[in-house]
């Protein structure tokens, strides 16, 4: 979903012109800057130009303050010839990236926050409309984004990059929100730049937990002995298994299991596990489960300690990745580039805003479920016309939910 109207692309358009002309300066200039493909959204176009290349950050600065993009990426491979197209670029290596998007968690909070709009008669529709009762037209989805999404893709970048560093070991890793729901990681250790598309597929399968099977673990047999099974101070996936499994036998919440499983049995398992003795605290008591019970319990537990990753971003040695720092179209927010070890105090209600909160400007709502900026707070609103802080305006016209009035 984007904007309801062209005035309010214009509008929008205008705010981040203001934002590059005066701040460019903040925006985050890539190593081997010249050796990477650019590409960028105009606002009001579908296509993408790209196949850019820049010799100097002044020059990068340059086009976005002249051209204001409503996207702009740039890649994590690099190129001999970035300006070439794709055959003829000259692939030299990619950086190791990864794409943490609250969309592709499964947040039960998403049934209740999204909606669909006729953008025609500006009315709001459930999301299980697909046209509108008025004009017959089809309606557009707003995929909300709520606090609890925004920690939740918070906790798989916190899992991702205690795997990266804590297994393999990386060193040079870069971090940045996303600007919308989620998080982008890119690891640029010497070492990963010339893996091909098989090896970052194994990184892959290794980080979100593929083959991983009870008979590895010592978990598999009808007797299973425990002195075999994974100690909570394993390495890798071993300690994370029995870590996850614990917190898993320790809280017993039915409900949180079958979220995170999907898997329906999970009432019948915590009932099982309820009953089995509580003499235990140091190993989750593997030997005293069913059979199934207990590939019930790995299968959960690598859920829980899995980090969801989109696994095509990856794969893929050609991709673009959004410019840190650069403002996010979706939300007028900024892809604000932090430092991995403040991720936990990092709050992305608050460090990305980037456009105005101390002027203000009358926007006609369709709806906008309760959200919060910079320390102001809107609550659920539904067909009104309201005076927001401009942050807070640019960030409804954005998502395509309120209207210049
Ligand atoms: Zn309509
Ligand atoms: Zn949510």
């Amino acid at each position: 979903m984007s904007f309801l109207r062209e005035s309010d692309a214009i509008f929008v358009r205008n705010l981040f012109k203001k934002f590059y002309h005066e701040r460019s300066g903040e925006l985050f200039i890539p190593n081997r800057l010249s050796e990477r493909e650019f590409g960028y959204f105009p606002f009001g176009d579908k296509m993408m130009v790209r196949h850019l290349s820049f010799s100097s950050s002044k020059e990068l600065r340059d086009l976005v303050s002249q051209k204001t993009p409503l996207h702009i990426y740039h890649s994590a491979a690099l190129y001999k010839y970035p300006r070439a197209p794709m055959e003829e670029k000259g692939w030299i290596g990619a950086e190791l990236i990864f794409d943490i998007d609250a969309d592709h968690l499964k947040t039960p909070c998403k049934k209740g926050h999204d909606f669909k709009i006729c953008k025609k008669c500006l009315t709001e529709y459930p999301v299980e409309f697909d046209y509108c009762t008025e004009c017959g037209g089809q309606l557009e989805k707003v995929e909300w984004v709520c606090e609890k999404c925004l920690e939740s893709a918070r906790n798989e970048a916190r899992k991702l990059l205690d795997i990266l560093e804590g297994d393999f070991g990386f060193g040079e890793i870069h971090l940045a929100f996303s600007g919308n729901r989620g998080y982008h990681v890119v690891v640029k250790d010497r070492e990963i730049l010339d893996l091909g598309q098989s090896q970052r597929k194994e990184i892959v399968d290794y980080i979100v937990g593929t083959g991983l099977d009870a008979r590895v673990l010592g978990l598999d047999g009808r007797k299973m002995d425990l002195s075999y099974a994974p100690e909570l101070g394993d390495p890798g996936w071993r300690g994370r298994i029995a870590r996850s499994a614990l917190e898993i036998l320790m809280t017993l919440d039915a409900e949180a299991l079958h979220e995170l499983t999907g898997d329906k049995r999970a009432y019948q398992v915590v009932e099982e596990l309820k009953s089995i003795d509580k003499g235990w605290s140091e190993k989750p008591p593997w030997n005293l489960l069913r059979r199934s019970t207990r590939m019930f319990l790995i299968e959960a537990a690598k859920e829980y300690a899995a980090s969801h990753i989109d696994v095509v971003v990856t794969q893929d040695v050609h991709r673009l990745i959004r410019l840190g720092n650069s403002l996010n179209g979706k939300t007028g927010l900024m892809a604000k580039v932090f430092d991995p070890d403040d991720l936990d105090n990092f709050d992305p209600t608050r460090n990305p805003v980037a456009l105005p909160m101390d002027e203000e400007i009358h926007v006609r709502v369709i709806r906008s479920n309760e959200l919060r900026l910079a320390g102001f707070e809107l609550p659920s609103k539904r067909k009104e016309i309201l005076e927001l802080p401009l942050a807070v305006a640019a960030l409804l016209l954005c998502r395509g939910v309120a209207t210049l009035p």
